[in-house]
Order: structure tokens, then C-alpha cells, then sequence
């Protein structure tokens, strides 16, 4: 199977990568493996979030607790899954990491989609933090994207480390303690999106919407 051909599945607001399984190492692997042993590649996809409604950093403990960003992202996942099924193959769309323990962001920093910034994040090389992200994976094979890596995303400009309120953040260092702290104490669902806000890559949806 082709990346193009799934990509002609998803709308404009997305982007997706594929990895190769075997790009992993096998502890992750397995991690899975347990969701379908026949796994031979994983996709990522990523929503720009362009309104603020759509921004939800904390991790879902339910899958019913969705936002609006994971709403469509799930169900742009179901067209790539019966799409792959159409074709003779399996999927599983991973549920998201409070659930699966699969943290999304690391494997999108395996794809050409973005990497992981100072300030913690999945920074999307053209949108930067504002980024929804989901994973699905298949026994399907599919090349990985080109390019699998990206050239550096996060200028380590330290704009997000100045930012945050509470010193959560620190050059290859996160105290995720401490923003999570943060944000039981002031009851936030959504993040307090300072560290976002100050990130020059890619745009606020306050710039996007102005
Ligand atoms: S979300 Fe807020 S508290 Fe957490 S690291 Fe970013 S700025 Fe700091
Ligand atoms: S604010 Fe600067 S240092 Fe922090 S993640 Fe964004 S680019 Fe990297």
C-alpha cells in the first residue's frame, strides 16, 4: 500500500506519515503488538488546530472524554481504517495514551511530520505545538515516508523556558510534575498554553483567526 493513497483519504486540516515497524525498537514494538500482532507499519496523523476549542494537551483518561480536535481526528481514522480494510488488510486505530500508555508524540517524532521541542511538545514542522495528534496501525506494508527525518524543528530560541509561570521547563528537561501540578491547581482541562503561545514555530489560532 501507498502513503498517497491514504492521503487522498484525509482532508486538508490533516497530515499523515507512515513508519515501518521494524524502525522501532523492540520493546515499543511489542507495546504494539499487543494491539494487532501482525503490525507491519504505523501511521500518524496530524490535525492543525486552528481554534483554541480544539486544544487539549492533558491526557485522556476515557476515550468518551474526546475534545473537538480528537472527535475528527477519530473520524478520519475510521475512513483510513475501512480504507485498509476495503484493501484486504487489518488496523487498529490505538487508543489515545492515557488509555494505551502509547505516547503519540514520540512516535511522530519517528516520521517526517515534526519532533519533540524544548518545551515538551510535538512541534509540527509547519504548525508547530498546534497539532492534534493520533496514531493507527496495520499489517499492510507501507514505505515510510520519505525523508524520515525532519531537519530540526525547535530553534531552542528558549521562548517557551522564559514563558512558563512555574520553571517547568529547562533545556533537555521537563518537570511534567510540575505543569501537571499546575494545572490540577487551577483545574484547567485544556493546557495553560503559555509555553505554546511564546513557540515561534507555526501560527496561535488567535493569529490564524484575527
Ligand atoms: S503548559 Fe504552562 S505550566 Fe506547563 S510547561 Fe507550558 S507554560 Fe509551563
Ligand atoms: S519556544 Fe523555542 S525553544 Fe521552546 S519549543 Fe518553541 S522553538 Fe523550541
Amino acid at each position: 500500500m501507498d502513503l498517497t493513497e491514504i492521503r487522498e483519504l484525509i482532508p486538508e486540516c490533516c497530515n499523515t506519515a507512515a513508519i515501518d515497524i521494524n524502525e522501532f525498537y523492540d520493546h515499543k514494538k511489542e507495546h504494539l503488538e499487543d494491539y494487532l500482532s501482525s503490525v507491519k507499519s504505523i501511521i500518524v496523523l496530524g490535525h492543525h488546530i486552528e481554534k483554541f476549542e480544539e486544544w487539549v494537551w492533558n491526557q485522556f483518561k476515557f476515550e468518551t472524554e474526546a475534545c473537538i480536535a480528537d472527535v475528527h481526528t477519530k473520524e478520519v481514522m475510521k475512513k483510513i481504517s475501512s480504507y485498509i480494510e476495503l484493501q484486504d488488510h487489518n488496523s487498529k486505530i490505538i487508543p489515545y495514551s492515557g488509555v494505551s500508555g502509547v505516547r503519540f508524540k514520540k512516535i511522530a517524532a519517528k516520521s517526517n511530520l515534526g519532533e519533540i521541542g524544548d518545551n515538551h511538545l510535538f512541534l509540527h514542522r509547519d504548525w508547530g505545538p498546534w497539532v492534534h495528534l493520533r496514531v493507527i496501525i496495520t499489517d499492510a506494508e507501507i514505505e515510510s515516508s520519505p525523508q524520515n527525518k525532519v531537519d530540526q524543528v525547535c530553534i531552542h530560541c528558549d521562548n517557551c523556558i522564559e514563558a512558563c509561570p512555574i520553571n517547568a521547563i529547562k533545556r533537555n528537561d521537563f518537570n511534567r510534575q510540575r505543569c501537571k501540578d499546575r494545572h490540577e491547581k487551577l483545574n484547567l482541562s485544556h493546557s495553560c498554553e503559555i509555553c505554546a503561545k511564546n513557540c515561534p514555530i507555526g501560527e496561535t489560532p488567535e493569529k490564524i483567526n484575527k
